[in-house]
């Protein structure tokens, strides 16, 4: 099977990207020239998997059918995992997938291609912490739905068990590991209000961070506002406290031992072992090096996202963030737009940093917003920053539904929240 251009990973960036140009080239030219290979059938914002493992947001009204996103967006899908990359000879290897029962869905395929984007984003990163088993990942949506399940049954025995207590601890205090504690927290409360008193349980719930403050990378104001929040909830935030080992019910940490009933793990990032393998030239976590064209080592091949270490200015790296990786899927798009008409793309992808925001839940956020009028940053909280948060998400929708679609779909999930409540419980 061959196609003009092969994208490898239906993400954040990824699917923009196949949905932009598959638009572009419209319904008899796109699913013809532009393919999109996942390993998954269905697509979420990953920036929305700590709703899913609280249970706050239903993955499955959620996620979107890639067959359907490519029939409307006119780009060709399939399913599969990129196993082996032969650059010289423009051709890549699927590996064949099974079922939860060991059945073959697809074989082992070839496919070639003449330009190849790599957008498979990145997974956890442990550090060589011994017991990362004992630890729950947010990695991909069937992660955090695992997650779910166990904290409603862990929610459900807790209400009847002697102690009525419950305890999480999450490994990060970076935005994951903040947005995820506001999640659990409203979580836990709306669980309490149906539950008759003498069921009622404690969530002692914990953040561990190594770094002496959580939202390192975000300026310091922030960082005390959402201490100060989360510890007005009852959390407990634990920083410049080293976690040394993962055991099944406790961390072993520079401070001590922390009793925990379920561990998430969310301090750090890092790209698959087996993009080392690909003959392309890689990073130490093992990020495909690209150069401000988004080019990897080999010819026509590109990298966007999380899987890409692209330069930002003076030894820096362009930011493991959704926003860059919608940057960068713009910017190819330009490239890939002038390469099918057979012309020669110009420009350089410069990444512009428009600020962080941070879901404290409750319709509450804070964040900074940079390069503002004159270039100044703005601090921005509560309801403002809320609604600015989930602006990020509908824009991801506009890029691949479209602006009529993307109304329809958050009118539906709204009134549908409204009818059956916030909290996925079954
Ligand atoms: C809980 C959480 C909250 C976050 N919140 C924010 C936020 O608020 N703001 C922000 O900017 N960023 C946030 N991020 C980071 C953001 O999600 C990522 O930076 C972004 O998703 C990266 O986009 P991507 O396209 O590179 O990869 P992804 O979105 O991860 O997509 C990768 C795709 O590749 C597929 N894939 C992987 N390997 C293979 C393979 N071998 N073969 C085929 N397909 C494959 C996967 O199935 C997936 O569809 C958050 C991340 C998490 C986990």
């Amino acid at each position: 099977m061959h196609h003009d251009v092969v994208v490898v990973g239906g993400g954040a960036g990824g699917l923009e990207l196949a949905a932009r140009l598959g638009r572009k080239l419209g319904r008899r030219e796109g699913p013809r020239r532009v393919l999109l290979v996942d390993r998954s059938v269905f697509h979420i914002w990953k920036p929305t998997l700590h709703e899913v493992a609280a249970g706050t947001l239903d993955s499955h009204q959620e996620g979107l059918s890639y067959t359907v996103l490519a029939r409307r967006n006119h780009f060709g899908f399939t399913l599969g995992e990129l196993r082996g990359l032969d650059t010289t000879n423009r051709t890549l290897k699927l590996g064949a997938m099974h079922d939860e029962q060991g059945k073959l869905l697809v074989p082992e395929r070839t496919l070639t291609y003449r330009w190849l984007v790599l957008a498979i984003g990145s997974g956890s990163n442990f550090f060589g912490t011994p017991g990362a088993e004992h630890a729950y990942v947010l990695e991909q949506a069937a992660d955090a739905e695992r997650f779910r399940r166990h904290l409603q049954a862990a929610f459900t025995r807790s209400a009847f068990a002697a102690d009525k207590r419950l305890g999480v601890v999450i490994v990060g205090g970076g935005a994951t590991g903040v947005e995820l504690s506001a999640e659990l927290i409203e979580a836990h409360q709306e669980t309490l209000a149906s539950l008759d008193t003498e069921n009622a349980f404690r969530l002692d719930l914990t953040i561990v961070e190594a770094a002496p403050r959580i939202l390192a990378g975000l300026p310091e104001r922030i960082s005390a506002q959402a201490k100060t929040a989360l510890e007005r909830k009852q959390v407990r935030v634990l920083t410049g406290t080293r976690v040394e080992a993962l055991q099944p019910d406790r961390l072993v940490t520079s401070q001590g031992d922390i009793p925990a009933d379920l561990i998430v793990w969310a301090a750090g990032i890092k790209a698959a072992e087996a993009n080392a393998g690909f003959g392309l030239t890689t990073t130490k976590a093992n990020q495909f090096v690209v150069n401000d064209k988004l080019e990897t080592s080999a010819a026509g091949v590109y990298a966007l996202g999380d899987c890409a270490a692209c330069p930002w200015g003076e030894g820096r790296l362009v930011p493991a963030r959704a926003q860059a990786a919608h940057q960068q899927a713009s910017f190819l798009y330009g490239t890939l737009s002038q390469l099918l008409r057979e012309r020669a793309p110009g420009g350089q992808f410069r990444y512009k940093d428009f600020g962080s925001l941070v879901s404290l839940g409750e319709n509450k956020g804070i964040g900074n917003l940079m390069g503002g009028l004159g270039g100044r940053n703005f601090f921005v909280e509560g309801l403002i920053a809320k609604w600015m948060y989930m602006s990020l998400h509908l824009m991801h929708h506009r890029a691949i539904l479209g602006v009529g679609g993307t109304f329809v779909l958050a009118l539906a999930r709204l009134l549908q929240r409204r009818v059956s409540g916030r909290l996925k419980l079954h």
